[in-house]
């Protein structure tokens, strides 16, 4: 499962920064999740306390923050938000546009004891 192995990894950065902090356990994490960053929440929350059990991060609540995918075009140079997880503009359906935001999975802060 590809969200169990992005929880693995997850707790071992996570591990890797309770070291750093000198700190025992981590109480809570924010993770900001992007529409087309490939992560599915639900599985991931059913994996991030599988991948934590036995480690420092067992127990540590999961905050998801669900970011919709922007979009910005080159023709019409607009940056338009949208639902749809395909690259075209909402507003000209033009194919020349770039993920502005989207695509990121990345811790955005934790708590630590
Ligand atoms: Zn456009």
């Amino acid at each position: 499962m590809h969200e169990l192995s992005l929880a693995v990894d997850l707790v071992e950065q996570l591990v890797e920064v309770l070291e750093k902090e000198n700190a025992s356990r981590v109480i809570e994490i924010n993770v900001v999740m992007g529409a087309m960053s490939g992560v599915e929440r639900v599985p991931f929350e059913f994996a991030f306390p599988v991948a934590a059990e036995n480690t420092p991060v067992s127990g540590a609540v999961l905050n998801i923050e669900e970011v919709p995918l922007v979009l910005k075009c080159s023709d019409c140079n607009k940056e338009t938000e949208t639902d749809d997880l395909i690259m075209v503009c909402p507003n000209c359906n033009s194919v020349s546009v770039e993920i502005v935001q989207g695509k990121e999975f990345l811790v955005k802060s934790m708590e630590v004891q």
